[in-house]
């Protein structure tokens, strides 16, 4: 597994390291949890929005990603079909 998600956490952080003239305490990635044969470690997704027909509620779908998106290393998973749904309404 890739360092990407702490490097570039860090790399926000280091180039503002204040926001609207206030000190920026901590830069975090949306990151998922994947179950890796080792445990388990960051993931990144990419969040869908399902529209219901007749509902003005939307619905996330978050799909995870097979590949990290900024080195393209392979994640390790132990499901390699692994597909998240969340719902809001809970
Ligand atoms: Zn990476």
């Amino acid at each position: 597994m890739c360092n990407c998600i702490s490097e570039i956490e860090k790399k926000i952080h280091d180039k503002y390291p204040t926001h609207n003239g206030k000190e920026v305490e901590s830069v975090n990635a949306h990151v998922i949890w994947i179950f890796t044969d080792d445990g388990m470690d960051k993931g990144t997704s990419t969040e869908f929005v399902m529209t219901l027909k007749g509902q003005k509620k939307k619905h996330p779908v978050e799909v995870n990603h097979t590949y990290c998106p900024f080195c393209g290393i392979k994640y390790k998973q132990e499901d390699e079909n692994s597909t998240t749904r969340t719902d809001s309404s809970n």
